[in-house]
């Protein structure tokens, strides 16, 4: 080991820079992470492998301004240099994660070098050479030292942008090459258009970078140990910053976490009224806040927004609530954003710099984004896909650059993309990698069951009449069934069978880690995105191959539980149905079994009589266990589930509300069993690092418009328990109106705090109670295809079997690896939930989009009052499960007034809200429109560009002419509210009103 020593230039926090000495240790033996290593160096981790035709090592200043490139995980055998390493570190402590987890990551081809410890590949600083050129020369030092350490069998090629270091560097060591980024791109990923758009993109910015303008926009952020020290002291509030969907450009609360705050009197959010106050600080960030003197406390606005220009301040508030100002940021939690490119009409800033735009986010909470194209005229009006690089003190909004260019907006495609990025949900195809590791399954060769898992295991394929039951086309089954007598017949067996996932896909593997990073099958309203490889989903997990089964014997009397069972079983399906077809057969209807099609008949009728009498004695038991629960207050919720049913070309032919069908709840009921068990199984094997799923109990003061609303209808919901709730549920029922009881259930299910997943060593045993099953333990296991908790619940199940044989105790994860999965796997959950809700309203509004509510009879319809605000009334639409606002004052303060015949139409006059009912006062009289009263609305087509979406006027029991005659009215007037008038402050800071075909029902939505 040699000693030297090495002089860094160091960044403090104030700015200065300080010239630091430090003892520096040097080495023979650096691993080289090579799979052609010559010199036996210490591998532990990736290595690259040999088969390439070159390494690739990118330059410092390649690895701080264009990262992105090198993520592209197409690029193979790259090698970054610790020179490179530190300098991106300079830049910031993101930008160094990111590299770090990109090295980490099996699925990318990379590694990481410790040149400057190796004593042939280190070169000290010389005299009066910048910082810049030391580092080129060091990383160019590292590639001559692979080049010779692997004995020149890899050619090695340095990228870099310093053309001097082209020219002086490429033609000093054959083997070694030095060329730009774009001749890398062009000579060796001449087909990797993304990559070379992102490189013209980002240099683009570099050019332009220089000259910005320096009068000051904002307030300087304050230095990171200023605000550290602010919020020990008290006087900083630190938080993540939330801007309000409906008051984009104004209102924004900082949530605060665990409230580390000195301040009693802190129980609520703190408001950011402003863009001034908010400086800079973008919806996510983790930011550190003032609070302003109480005299400039504000409340928070409380009428429905009527588009998004309207944001005046005598808008109505709630009472003033802590209000304050950001002083500076403490993390950014940007993404990657979907913008629009605006059409070029004059009100982009072309006076300087004629390539620069305004995009507009497709989130309305972020604001517009800068950026440097060329592509302004060919993009208009398509989605591009941006990331923001900086906010300076002296620009009025951030800069971005492109990334990719998804295509024009309001195209299906197009949309469905935007969705994903939103939600940050990266499903690219499976790599060959992957697809290596999977099993082998064709018709020439079809995948067998291993003689050895054979004996492993228990067969029941001879003696189980096994069944699955799903929804129709359900291609990724994974959960079958099974039941028959016992002996005598005292006993009944049943059995829940799941595909064994975890068979195929060992932990670590790159399926593994694709399903982790995955962490569930994301389904759209057309399309879904599995989690598995197909050959896994569709194939053989479910029908061919073993199972992990759970079975228990019960009485055939009391149905009491005798005896459980957990094992590795083996199966064969006789059975796959649909829901229909199960629920047919239980009601004696003739029905049509696909499988018994070639059978012979007398054999059929057998064959028919024995799988419906295992059906009804599912059905039996399942109401048993359903009785079960609903004595420990287990509840029934009502969610909103419509269906698209779409034709082949993927156009929607109708929407079709979901049919509940007994056999659903039958199926659920015994996979509900099945987890609880197995819940009970992993969680007292493992006491401290099982995967269990909890739901804690709702926030009573959420309940308060259920509470209020049924109050209004004459009903008292108690809220207490869950057991209270779903028996004064079950009593508050219209007989004249069946849509009060659902609506009733809608509000308790959007009071419900969500279900999530846990490590059993991460909370106090009281809160592992599920809350909605009334059940003390639960889990996932019955769905392993889709859902990559039930993956890890195999694996702890079968570790916890093995354990009662004998077996160490070997759980896949310690406590806290478990809680890290459980809270990656939340939040994916969340992502996929909202991406499902937002196809299914892209698909609504194509579905409307295609209708001119004039004429098309399906645009006028029924909807119920649930909800009253202070200029209108929220409707909820049961023909569609559309949820809406309906205005009942307009912009120029006219009022929805209705006629004799029941019609409406705008008049100048005044509204009036009430607790439970809204009124309006006009010349022709007065009108009330009550909570539960029905009116009849048209489901306005999303192109009218007017932001608020559903809406119309007309009460209960309207003739059909009258309708439209109102219908026609209303619309004139949302017409006349769609043009353009621009309000400064928009100009300045917020969105256009360009088309965004469903941002309004996300509002809707959030409204509800
Ligand atoms: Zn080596």
């Amino acid at each position: 080991m040699i000693k030297t020593e090495k002089t860094l230039h160091l960044k403090s926090c104030r700015g200065r820079t300080v010239r630091v000495v430090r003892e520096h240790y040097l080495r023979e033996r650096v691993p080289c992470c090579s799979s052609l290593c010559q010199a036996d160096c210490d591998h532990d981790g990736k290595v690259l492998p040999g088969d390439l035709t070159h390494y690739m090592v990118p330059d410092a200043a390649v690895v701080v301004d264009f990262l992105e490139i090198l993520e592209f995980r197409e690029l193979q055998g790259v090698v970054f240099t610790q020179t490179a390493c530190q300098a991106l570190q300079s830049k910031g402590r993101r930008y160094y994660n990111r590299l770090r987890s990109l090295v980490k990551d099996p699925r990318h081809d990379c590694v990481l070098f410790a040149n400057e410890f190796q004593e042939y590949s280190y070169c000290p600083r010389e005299k009066g050479e910048s910082q810049d050129k030391w580092m080129t020369r060091c990383v160019y030092s590292a590639a001559v030292w692979y080049y010779n350490h692997l004995a020149g069998m890899m050619n090695i090629v340095m990228i870099t942008e310093d053309q001097e270091a082209v020219a002086q560097y490429s033609s000093l060591n054959s083997g070694v090459f030095v060329i730009s980024i774009q001749d890398y791109l062009q000579n060796f990923w001449p087909e990797l258009q993304a990559a070379h758009e992102l490189y013209s993109s980002i240099s683009q910015v570099l050019q332009e970078q220089e000259g910005e303008d320096s009068q000051k926009e904002f307030a300087e952020h304050l230095p990171a140990e200023v605000l550290e020290a602010g919020i020990k002291s008290g006087r900083y509030i630190q938080g993540t910053l939330n801007v309000s969907k409906h008051r984009v450009q104004n209102e924004a609360f900082i949530t605060t976490e665990g409230l580390s705050t000195k301040n009693t009197d802190m129980s609520s959010d703190v408001l950011v009224f402003g863009g001034k106050h908010r400086n800079r600080a973008v919806h996510g960030d983790v930011v550190v806040v003032e609070l302003l003197p109480k005299s400039e406390w504000r409340g928070r606005t409380t009428s429905l927004t009527q588009g998004q220009g309207d944001e005046k301040n005598e808008d109505d508030e709630s009472s003033a609530m802590p209000t304050g100002r950001v002083v500076g940021i403490l993390q950014r939690n940007w993404r990657d954003y979907v913008v629009t490119f605006p059409t070029r009409d004059g009100t982009q800033n072309q006076s300087r710099n004629s390539q620069r735009i305004l995009a507009i986010p497709w989130d309305r909470r972020i604001p517009k984004i800068r950026i440097s194209t060329q592509q302004a005229e060919a993009l208009q009006d398509h989605r591009v896909v941006v990331r923001m690089d900086s906010w300076e003190s002296t620009s009025l909004y951030p800069n971005g650059h492109s990334v990719r260019v998804l295509g024009r907006a309001g195209e299906l495609e197009t949309e469905v993309q935007t969705i994903l990025i939103e939600n940050c949900i990266h499903v690219p195809p499976f790599s060959d990698a992957q697809l290596r590791e999977m099993p082998l399954n064709s018709p020439e060769k079809p995948w067998k069951v291993d003689p050895v898992q054979v004996r492993r295991r228990r067969d029941l394929r001879a003696t189980h009449l096994v069944f699955s039951i799903d929804p129709h086309g359900c291609e990724d089954v994974d959960d079958t069934l099974s039941v028959r007598r016992l002996g005598d017949g005292t006993l009944l067996e049943l059995g829940v069978h799941i595909a064994d996932v975890t068979h195929f896909v060992p932990e670590g593997s790159l399926t593994d880690l694709e399903a982790r990073t995955r962490a569930t099958t994301y389904y759209l309203a057309d399309r879904r995105y599995d989690m598995l490889p197909a050959v896994l989903s569709s194939d053989l997990c479910s029908l061919l191959g073993g199972v992990d089964s759970v079975m228990w014997e019960l009485d055939a009397q009391t149905l009491a539980v005798n005896k459980v069972w957990f094992g590795r079983t083996l199966i064969r399906s006789s059975y796959q149905l649909h829901y229909e077809l199960a629920q047919a057969l239980l009601n004696g209807e003739p029905a049509h079994v696909p499988e018994l099609a070639q059978v012979a008949s007398e054999d059929k009728d057998a064959k028919l009589a024995e799988l419906t009498h295992a059906l009804e004695m599912l059905t039996h038991i399942a109401r048993h266990l359903r009785a079960q629960r609903d004595r420990g207050g287990a509840l029934e919720l009502e969610g909103v589930e419509v269906r698209a049913q779409l034709d082949e070309d993927r156009n929607i032919t109708a929407l079709v509300p979901r049919q509940p069908l007994e056999v659903h709840e039958t199926v659920a009921e015994c996979m509900i069993y099945a987890n609880h068990w197995v819940a009970r199984k992993i969680q007292e094997s493992f006491p401290s690092q099982a995967l269990l799923r909890r739901h804690p109990p709702p926030r009573q003061e959420l309940f308060s418009q259920l509470v209020e609303t049924a109050k209004a209808q004459g009903f008292s919901v108690d809220t207490r328990t869950n057991k209270a709730l779903a028996d004064s549920l079950d009593q508050a029922v219209d007989l004249q109106d069946p849509l009060v009881n659902r609506l009733l259930r809608m509000m308790a299910t959007q009071a419900m705090s969500q279900a999530m997943y846990f490590s059993t060593g991460a909370q106090p045993q009281d809160q592992y109670y599920h809350y909605g099953l009334a059940l003390d333990r639960y889990t996932h296991f019955t769905s392993p295809i889709r859902r990559y908790a039930d993956i890890i619940v195999h694996r702890l199940l079968i570790a916890a079997i093995a354990m009662d044989t004998g077996a160490e105790p070997k759980a896949p994860g310690s406590n806290k690896e478990v809680e890290e999965t459980a809270h990656h796997i939340n939040s994916k959950n969340r992502a996929a939930q909202r991406a499902q809700n937002l196809s299914m309203a892209l698909f609504q509004c194509l579905y409307f989009k295609e209708k001119d509510p004039q004429t098309d009879p399906r645009c006028v319809a029924d909807a119920v009052i649930y909800a009253v605000r202070d200029n209108g009334v929220l409707v909820f639409i049961p023909e569609y499960g559309v949820k809406g606002p309906v205005y009942l004052r307009n912009k120029e303060g006219q009022v929805v007034s209705v006629g004799p015949d029941g019609g409406c139409d705008w008049q100048s006059g005044s509204v009036r809200r009430h607790h439970d009912r809204i009124s309006t006062e006009s010349a022709s009289g007065s009108a009330t429109f009550r909570l539960f009263d029905h009116i009849t609305v048209t489901d306005q087509e999303p192109a009218s560009r007017r932001p608020g979406g559903h809406s119309g006027g007309g009460r209960g029991q309207l003739v059909q002419e009258v309708v439209q005659e109102a219908v026609r009215l209303v619309q004139e007037a949302q017409q006349r509210e769609a043009r353009p008038r621009l309000s400064k402050e928009e100009r300045e800071f917020s969105q256009s009103r360009t088309p965004n075909l469903y941002s309004l029902l996300e509002e809707v939505r959030e409204l509800a």
